[in-house]
């Protein structure tokens, strides 16, 4: 299995041995810098760094195989972010992340439109994936904003919208986006994400936990694949958001 969104870094390394037990072998971990900034960007990329050559390692320990998507979250949005931007293209140019993520939109307000813009711009041009986080306040409302901004700075096809609900779902799966499914205590169930798929179809999905610091579940991808193995869905379409669809759109 492939856990397509977590975050690695607030994790033990127990918790990646139990998701190896448990099938995942490989998870793509975003950054997000939980602490405060204080407008230094020097602060955010000590945080990318941690990530590339320590959570990766350290992963790796316990089988599980930790893939990189590096960017400048919404609430990590900084003044000054030309550095962050310079180190990103360069990690592209190298190969070392497999997206930028996760970016988007929090609060809406310009400064993270303008850093949320400039990131859809590189990934564009360098033709890299990025995950697109979606607010937990008002989603609604921001997914129009984010929608109309990913529609004017990037391909389609490169994108992953990330968070979606039964609620929201509606407003992207004729985009042409991948969509992610957080499954997770307070976003949506194993059984809400097997109801998604029933409607919509396998194809264009991508399963995660988005484990982090707040409320999460490390297996709930396992519990989720459980699910639909008990409710007879075909093997091959499992396969597809087990890991097929993720290893095919990030190239992994
Ligand atoms: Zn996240």
């Amino acid at each position: 299995m492939i856990d397509t969104h977590i975050h690695a870094d607030t994790r033990s390394s127990e918790d990646f041995g139990i998701m190896s037990q448990e099938g995942i072998k490989t998870a793509i971990t975003c950054s997000y810098y939980p602490y405060k900034l204080n407008n230094n960007p020097d602060i955010l990329i000590n945080h990318f760094e941690r990530i590339l050559n320590f959570e990766t390692k350290r992963a790796g320990e316990y089988n599980l195989d930790l893939k990189v998507a590096l960017g400048m979250h919404p609430t990590n949005t900084l003044r000054k972010s030309d550095k962050i931007f310079e180190y990103l293209e360069k990690m592209i140019n190298t190969d070392k992340i497999v997206a930028i993520g996760e970016i988007g939109l929090d609060e809406n307000t310009e400064e993270e439109k303008i850093g949320f813009k400039k990131q859809l711009e590189i990934a564009d041009e360098t033709n890299t994936k990025v995950i697109i986080h979606t607010p937990r306040k008002n989603k609604k409302s921001v997914l129009k904003d984010i929608k109309e901004i990913v529609l004017e700075n990037i391909k389609p096809n490169l994108v992953v919208m990330d968070h979606i609900n039964k609620e929201t779902i509606e407003e992207v799966i004729d985009e042409g986006f991948k969509i992610g499914l957080t499954v997770q205590p307070q976003k949506l169930t194993p059984k809400d994400a097997v109801d998604i798929l029933d409607n919509y179809g396998f194809n264009n999905f991508l399963l995660n936990s988005d484990i982090s610091n707040k409320p999460s579940d490390i297996l709930s991808i396992p519990k989720t694949v459980k699910e639909l193995e008990k409710l007879n869905y075909n093997r091959k379409e499992i396969e597809k958001v087990k890991s097929k669809n993720a290893k095919s759109f990030f190239k992994i």
